[in-house]
């Protein structure tokens, strides 16, 4: 009999947790860190796929529970959804040091396990928060929206072929960019609007 979904998951926090030739580990083990695999529903129907754990992450082993989470929260709130009922993940699963954009080695490390985990959730409905996790799945689905940037397809639902059939994927900016500038907040609420129909579904 095929493995529960939940247990293919765990299966691969235990490999994450033992990957020792990440150029992240050693800060990870230094700083006392966990690594930070993914969370909420093994079924779900929404996917959430961020950049990289902060700091408030990396100690708990949760994915967005520092300042940029509380936005996700709230805005999954305002669409009528909980984070027990979306799977959240991100693409690099350790921390890099001082948030610092992910480098290509971390990402290309760690990428095997992202595109297990979308095989194993199976979303109908993938959402970026931000360039690289947008990049990620441009890419992977060979989508034709490939080399646009964020600017020009934030909002957008996007449609795409994954191995188990077709799904949508909604590019949106990340939480932290709403830190920096009230503007964005307001597009990233906006834009967040547009997943309140298919959420309905979830
Ligand atoms: N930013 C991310 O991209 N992921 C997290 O888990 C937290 C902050």
């Amino acid at each position: 009999m095929a493995a529960s979904k939940a247990t293919q998951l765990r299966r691969i926090e235990k490999e994450v947790e033992g990957l020792t030739e990440s150029p992240l580990y050693p800060l990870r083990k230094k700083e006392g860190y966990h690594a930070v695999v993914g969370t909420g529903d093994p079924d779900a129907r929404i996917m959430f796929i961020g950049e990289a754990p902060g700091r408030q992450e990396a100690l708990r082993g949760e994915p967005f529970v520092g300042a940029a989470g509380h936005l996700l929260d709230e805005m999954l709130k305002s669409v009528g959804l909980q984070r027990d009922q979306v799977y959240i993940t991100n693409i690099v699963k350790d921390r890099p040091p001082e948030n610092r954009d992910p480098q290509k080695d971390e990402i290309q490390i760690y990428m095997p396990f992202l595109r297990r985990q979308i095989k194993i959730v199976q979303p109908q409905v993938i959402v970026t928060l931000g360039r690289f996790a947008m990049d990620f799945i441009l890419t992977e689905f060979k989508m034709l929206e490939k080399g646009k940037s964020i600017t020009e397809l934030h909002g957008k639902l996007l449609r795409a072929v994954a191995a188990y059939g077709p799904i949508t994927v909604l590019p949106l900016f990340h939480p932290a960019v709403a830190f920096y500038r009230r503007d964005q907040k307001e597009i990233l609420q906006s834009d967040f609007r547009v997943l309140k129909k298919l959420a309905k579904a979830a």
